[in-house]
């Protein structure tokens, strides 16, 4: 993958508006290449602080990249520093309607990247490179798979001194502590020391609009935080801290009828969906194992023994402590 491909030089973007290029990203088979959207707001000549949003790591996952649309068309006006976003970071799958790159390989799990790896990993460099030359600040839009949906929320590593800082000062309702995932951006900035959050929200394939109002939250209050923009907005700061997750499974398969609202707050033993076989006839019903707030369900009714059916969040510090499971790609959205 030639450097020449891609070209950002923020001197190309003129100060005091916002400005939309479209990118060339690489091609296959010599064939057109495949253009994706950067915006880049440009307040004043010292580029710091910057605040780079990046959305459709995962092709699929278009809420955050709806979100995006919201904030851009919102009367926008920044005084300081740079605002950076690429809505459509994985074109490739975008244009497919799937999470992976053509290449099959997960975007997310390929950074940092290298110029000598798989194209994933070529791929990862290429926009780590870019996005990190000027950013200082990041955060990253995802939403849960199809078929599951996840409510407003972010997730970052609350051990971190600077992310604690940042985390009061910035609008989230659920913030949920989740360790570094091997290969994902946030793991990748984390280790050149620049503060990264994860935003969930919504489903894959789908616009929700609800969401989109958390996404404009958070973008402007981190940017009110980075002293970017001057707002006397009272921002709801209020947040509900998660320390630890666990995905609640379906112990026998059939479908799934689900009684319970998502974030709700759920005591342990409270019944929460009944699994049906094709006749109707009840073959398990799912009760809640611990106190718990649902961050996450499936919207899929098909279900196999096993499948992953209610994110729990635990708001108690007396969760189990248990080996972390091995989770597929859909029980892990980031
Ligand atoms: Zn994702």
């Amino acid at each position: 993958m030639k450097d020449s491909v891609f070209k950002f030089d923020i001197e190309e973007f003129k100060i005091g508006k916002l400005t939309k290029k479209d990118i060339d990203f690489p091609s296959f088979y010599g064939l057109q290449k495949v253009k994706a959207p950067i915006f880049v707001y440009r307040a004043s000549e010292e580029v710091s602080p910057c605040l780079v949003i990046t959305a459709c790591l995962h092709g699929d996952e278009i809420n955050g990249l709806s979100g995006i649309q919201d904030l851009l068309h919102s009367e926008l006006k920044i005084t300081k520093g740079t605002l950076i976003i690429l809505p459509v970071v994985n074109i490739y799958g975008f244009l497919n309607k799937l999470r992976y790159l053509p290449d099959r390989k997960d975007l997310n799990r390929c950074f940092p990247g290298s110029s000598k790896g798989s194209f994933g990993s070529r791929f990862a460099q290429f926009i780590f490179k870019t996005i990190t030359k000027y950013g200082d600040v990041f955060i990253d839009l995802h939403s849960g798979g199809p078929g599951r949906f996840n409510i407003p929320q972010i997730r970052c590593d609350l051990h971190n001194q600077n992310i604690l800082e940042m985390i009061k000062n910035i609008s989230i309702p659920l913030v949920v502590n989740s360790s570094l995932r091997d290969g994902s951006l946030r793991e990748a900035i984390n280790d050149i020391n620049k503060p990264c959050i994860v935003f969930e929200g919504g489903e894959g394939l789908r616009i929700d609009t609800t969401i989109n109002k958390y996404i404009v939250n958070l973008i402007e209050s981190t940017m009110k935080y980075l002293g970017m923009i001057e707002s006397d907005f009272e921002y709801n700061l209020d947040k509900i801290i998660i320390k630890k997750t666990k995905w609640l499974r379906a112990k026998e398969g059939g479908l799934l009828y689900n009684s319970a609202q998502r974030g709700e707050v759920v005591k342990k033993g409270e019944e929460i969906g009944e699994i049906k076989s094709i006749s109707g006839d009840l073959i398990t019903k799912i009760n809640m194992e611990n106190d718990g707030v649902l961050l996450g369900m499936a919207k899929t009714s098909m279900i196999m023994a096993g499948d992953a059916l209610y994110n729990v969040g635990y708001i108690d510090d007396d969760f189990p402590e248990e080996e972390d499971e091995m989770l597929d790609y859909f029980d892990l959205e980031m």
